[in-house]
């Protein structure tokens, strides 16, 4: 399951990049969010431990994420969400509290680990994720390097089995 998740996000950086060798840190979604037709929106949520909500009706999807959250954080779930849409056909509804963006492995719901896998593995492409860590080990750098939070850093150095 982990190469099927892995090849479908080398699909995508190769549809946005043509190929995996000019791929532009940090990787930038927007393009392959357009095709799949998903609007996002911002802005404040009544429960301060939301960050996200996502629904789709028919065609269309719309993404509203918390305005003062971290851009790191949104980009996860802007991958997360593209995760959903590739893996499992039938996902038209999501909610996101900040405890599950932040503890990536505690997830024991398959598809959101799934898509939690797949949004690790589009924002960090695999090559270049082996390249800076053999340099410097060091989660936080490359959390830094490839904008993301150092929580899917070390999730996804963990699911390379790089430690
Ligand atoms: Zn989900």
């Amino acid at each position: 399951m982990y190469k099927d998740i892995e090849s479908k996000a080398e699909s995508v950086l190769i549809s946005l990049y043509g190929s995996l060798d000019a791929i532009i840190l940090p990787v930038d979604l927007a393009k392959a969010f357009e095709k799949i037709l998903v609007e996002i929106e911002e802005g404040s949520f009544a429960d301060a431990n939301m960050s996200g909500t996502y629904s789709r009706e028919g065609d269309v999807g719309k993404l509203l994420l918390s305005q003062q959250d971290p851009r790191e954080q949104k980009v996860f779930i802007v991958a997360h969400v593209l995760g959903h849409f590739l893996l499992h056909a039938n996902t038209s509804r999501d909610v996101f509290f900040r405890n599950q963006i932040t503890e990536l492995d505690d997830e024991i719901n398959p598809e959101e680990r799934e898509a939690n896998i797949f949004a690790a593995a589009v924002l960090m492409p695999r090559q270049l994720v082996q390249q800076y860590w053999n340099a410097s080990q060091d989660s936080v750098l490359l959390a830094r390097k490839f904008g993301v939070t150092s929580e899917v850093a070390e999730f996804r150095v963990q699911i390379l089995q790089l430690l």
